[in-house]
């Protein structure tokens, strides 16, 4: 591209976000380096998605393993080994870490190990060395939100990162403050494991942005499964006894405070975007006052060759999202006319069953002005949902009334984060129930019970009166 600089483009940092732009940009021929200060893979691969989904495994199959007895099949005894689930957990975020390090050597992308600072627009300083790029890409994540009078200390009170290492024994009484996606993904996987977990949530709802009649059967299931949910609750303060840490509660509403006992807290109030140490001022890039560096639709700064990707370029901070703006931000410095237009951005919740939705919810599509008729298929029907044990939840599909157009899909199911796949296609191919009523799917599979909200939404669907 150039001659005058040490690299064409240079990525700061090597999370989801980072490694997807620089192993693009170099695929496109681009002289390509990624600073990264902590671990290549990010938050995602070392304390986010997956360590998360490995624990939401291992706890789900121990739940499983006693379903079983309804077809027949018990087992003497049941015995968990922490110390083997960790390290099992461990070792997946270490095969997957060492892959995108692989990944950067067969693509010949340049791997700089330290904390990178801005010195000016075309320079970074990464330990004792500075690094002058043609164009840069700010890819520095997030960090967990800390909430006052609950200090973090990673043993009793706890954040994302904390949790992820399962203490032995297994907490008895656990609190999960933040009704999210993490809150509810960690409650699962120690309740399954046996805590007795209680989740408040300061908002009226739980899971913010999804859709509500979803929420609802979302939260049913979870409350059936053991977990207690409170909303319009928030945690004041916290204080580590001999007992355990006495929280003090307090009701939103009323105003009404009570003091309760856990033995674990985990602190899951949102995430924050990561600047300390960066020094964008000194490139002349804007910060917003929340801290995000904003980027337009191909991925630039208010400076031009500097791009900002991922949780810090803004929500939601998903780990696919930072994938895509990532290869946005490579192709665009390469030339090609890339942009981030995705019409909907899936968002998950990965306990069992999930709760997945892609696109407008019911009442976002009313506020826009659409006028909607929906679709609902209740797993119970699916023949396939029975074989698996696994009939609660539903689809439902959010469609314009008139022009049958496909707004959104929300799913509570097992499996509902990939049965999403072929309402995201859809969404973006600006398919009508029609279009998705008219495919053959498979039988038997969860994915038919799409094809049969589509359906619904025209009452039509042959397994529901
Ligand atoms: P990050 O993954 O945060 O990576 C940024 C990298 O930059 C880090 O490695 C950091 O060390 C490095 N860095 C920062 N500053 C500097 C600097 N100055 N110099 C050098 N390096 C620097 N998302 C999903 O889509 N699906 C999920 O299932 C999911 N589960 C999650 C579960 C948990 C518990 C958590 C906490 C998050 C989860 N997420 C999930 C969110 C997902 O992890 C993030 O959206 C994603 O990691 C963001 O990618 P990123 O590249 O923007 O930043």
């Amino acid at each position: 591209m150039t001659n005058n600089f040490d690299y064409d483009v240079l990525v700061i940092g090597a999370g989801p976000g980072g490694y997807h732009a620089a192993i693009r940009a170099s695929q496109l021929g681009l002289k390509t380096a990624c600073v990264e200060r902590g671990a290549v893979g990010g938050v995602c691969l070392n304390i986010g998605c997956i360590p998360t989904k490995a624990l939401l495994h291992a706890a789900e199959t121990m739940q499983a393993s006693k379903h079983a007895a309804e077809f027949g099949l018990t087992f003497s005894g049941q015995a968990l080994d922490i110390a083997r689930l960790n390290g099992w957990k461990d070792s997946i975020v270490k095969k997957l870490t060492g892959g995108v390090s692989g990944l950067f050597k067969a693509n010949k992308v340049t791997l700089l190990t330290g904390q990178a600072s801005f010195v000016d627009d075309h320079t970074v300083q990464v330990g004792d060395k500075t690094y002058t790029a043609a164009n840069i890409i700010i890819a520095t994540g997030s960090d967990p939100a800390k909430l006052p009078g609950l200090e973090v200390d990673q043993q009793q009170i706890v954040d994302s990162t904390g949790a992820l290492v399962m203490p032995d024994p297994v907490p008895a009484r656990m609190l999960c403050v933040g009704g999210g996606v993490i809150g509810f993904e960690f409650a699962q996987v120690y309740n399954n494991l046996g805590s007795q977990v209680k989740i408040i949530e300061f908002l009226p709802s739980v899971i913010p942005g999804a859709d509500a009649d979803a929420v609802k059967e979302f939260s049913k299931i979870m409350s059936r499964q053991g977990i207690e949910i409170v909303t319009q609750m928030k945690a004041n303060r916290a204080e580590k006894k001999s007992d355990g840490v006495h929280v003090e509660l307090e009701n939103v509403k009323t105003g009404e405070k009570t003091t309760e006992v856990f033995d674990r807290v985990l602190v899951a109030v949102g995430r924050r975007p990561r600047t300390d140490g960066l020094n964008p001022e000194q490139a002349g890039v804007t910060v917003t006052e929340r801290g995000f560096i904003p980027a337009d639709k191909q991925q630039r700064t208010n400076v031009p060759h500097i791009f900002s990707i991922g949780d810090v370029a803004g929500n939601p901070m998903l780990a696919h999202k930072a994938m895509k703006e990532g290869l946005v931000a490579a192709e665009v410095i390469a030339g090609k006319p890339a942009e981030q237009d995705a019409v909907a951005i899936p968002g998950v919740v990965y306990t069992n069953p999930e709760l997945a939705w892609v696109g407008l919810t019911e009442a976002e599509a009313q506020e826009k002005g659409y006028e909607v008729k929906t679709g609902v298929f209740p797993m119970s029907a699916s023949g396939r949902a029975m074989t698996l044990q696994a009939t609660e939840g539903f689809v439902k599909m959010v469609v314009e009334k008139d022009t049958d157009l496909l707004l959104g899909v929300h799913i509570v199911a097992p499996h509902a984060s990939d049965m999403l796949a072929e309402a995201g296609l859809a969404l973006e191919m600006a398919a009508t129930a029609t279009d998705i009523s008219l495919t053959i799917h498979a039988h038997p599979t969860l994915g038919e019970s799409i094809l049969e909200a589509a359906e619904a939404s025209h009452k039509q669907a042959i397994h529901i009166v």
